[in-house]
């Protein structure tokens, strides 16, 4: 059943038993947007244990905040009493909640766009705070006093620039001066839930926009103060003709699908975190940044792991950046060594990177164009065959490991493997200039 139906039966069921019952917020604001909401919230003038009383088994995880979630038709859907916020002393969340009407319920939400409610059944809006305006007008509003609303949830400065990047909005002046103002108040924010709107940005089709915007506001300061150097850190014009990194990074971003996933979306932000500390000019004027790479991979695990993303996520985007680089030199690979760097799990993703990497600046495609064809290529076989030999087994031989296991592996692995005859098998070691140490062959 659509999430729709299922919400509209369990309002139903409360008007049925006397309560008002409306869709509230998100939900009623992305159906007025023309798009479909992800899920619909209930808000109420019935208390929680009346909300229990009519859905037994619903989740009352946040009961005492006026929430209870039920589930119906495969939806979880929240449903949540008219309430007034009591006083945030941290910043974070309100420390006691008063059941209240419909008015003061819309009060409470952060912006007007998501402060309005919808009749269920008719589909009529009730707009006690000027959304309907804001909306056709295209525009973000807190209600009430910005900074005040900010201050009682540092985490709003962030839906702020969510919603604009995420809808297209603009940030109306009063909010959008308050932002800078109380962009301090993220200091209080815990990691996941920065990271969690802060994700949401950077996944949006104008994710671009969204990262200029927490640059300009300075919000980005409190939670990834190394994107800041990247702007106005001037780079080669012959390589770079577009300009700073982070005017490079930027068009970047804007280059990428609408759905870009986010490891990408994070390696493209990162790829280049490392040129200003590896920032150096040459006597004849040239500019370098060598090692920013290798640098940048560093930084970026520990900005990722800062902010608290998931292992996989972390790792991806870490290789992505450490790797990125290597896309200059593709042509000039050996073929095993090629098909070792395809075999990447990230490789199509980091194609990705490189192709926006060359698009923003030089506008070269000749390494895209080469890997594309070689994808195609190797495509019937596979990329890596599973190894017959590895350095395990050297070491067991008692070689020791060094720069040339790599060569001893590629060159003399079969004759290893046929044969277990011990002069054969020191000889071929020989051969590929090891010596013995102190274990022996077996
Ligand atoms: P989305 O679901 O797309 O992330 P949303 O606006 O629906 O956006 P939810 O977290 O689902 O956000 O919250 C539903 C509604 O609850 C919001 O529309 C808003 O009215 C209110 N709300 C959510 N978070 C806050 C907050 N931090 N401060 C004030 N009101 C909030
Ligand atoms: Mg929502």
């Amino acid at each position: 059943m659509p999430a729709r139906d299922a919400a509209a039966e369990l309002a139903r069921r409360l008007t049925a038993a006397g309560h008002q019952a409306l869709f509230a917020g998100g939900c009623v604001r992305d159906k007025l947007l023309g798009h479909e909401p992800e899920d619909y919230d209930i808000a109420t003038s019935a208390v929680p244990s009346e909300v229990l009383g009519l859905f037994p088994g619903s989740n009352e995880v946040g009961a005492h905040f006026g929430v209870v979630i039920a589930k119906h038709g495969g939806h979880h859907i929240e449903i949540a009493t008219f309430r007034t916020d009591g006083s945030y002393r941290d910043g974070r969340r309100p420390e006691s909640v008063t059941f209240s009407t419909p008015q003061e319920d819309a009060r409470r939400r952060d912006f007007t766009i998501n402060g309005l409610f919808e009749v269920p059944d008719t589909g009529e809006i009730i707009d006690y705070v000027g959304g309907m305006a804001d909306l056709k007008a295209g525009i973000i509003r807190a209600i009430g006093d910005a900074q005040a609303r900010f201050t009682e949830d540092g985490l709003r400065l962030l839906r702020a620039v969510r919603f604009a990047a995420r809808i297209g909005f603009t940030i109306e002046p009063a909010t959008d001066a308050a932002l800078r103002d109380c962009a301090h108040l993220l200091d209080r924010i815990s990691p996941e839930r920065i990271r969690d709107e802060f994700s949401k940005i950077l996944t949006s089709p104008r994710r671009r926009a969204g990262v200029e915007h927490l640059v300009e506001t300075d919000l980005i300061r409190h939670f990834m103060p190394e994107v800041l150097p990247m702007v106005g850190c001037e780079q080669p014009p012959e390589w770079h003709p577009e300009g700073d990194v982070f005017t490079h990074t930027m068009i970047m971003l804007g280059m990428l699908a609408p759905d870009a996933p986010i490891e990408l979306c994070l390696a493209v932000l990162l790829h280049d975190i490392a040129k200003p500390p590896c920032r150096s000019i040459d006597p004849d004027g040239r500019i370098r940044f060598n090692g920013h790479d290798a640098l940048g991979a560093q930084m970026a695990e520990t900005i990722l792991r800062r902010l608290r993303y998931p292992n996989h996520v972390i790792d991806d985007a870490v290789t992505m950046v450490s790797r990125h680089m290597q896309f200059m030199n593709v042509q000039k690979m050996r073929v095993a060594k090629l098909k070792r760097f395809m075999a990447e799990p990230t490789f199509d993703r980091e194609l990705e990177l490189h192709r926006v990497d060359c698009a923003s600046s030089n506008g070269f495609t000749d390494n895209y164009e080469f890997l594309q064809a070689r994808e195609a290529e190797f495509a019937a076989e596979p990329l890596i065959p599973p190894p017959l030999v590895t350095g395990k087994d050297l070491i067991k031989l008692g070689l020791q490991p060094g720069p040339r296991f790599r060569e001893i592996l590629e060159a003399s692995v079969p004759l290893l493997v046929l044969t277990n005859e011990p002069t054969i098998r020191s000889a071929c070691v020989r051969g590929c200039g090891f010596s013995r140490t102190s274990a022996r062959s077996h």
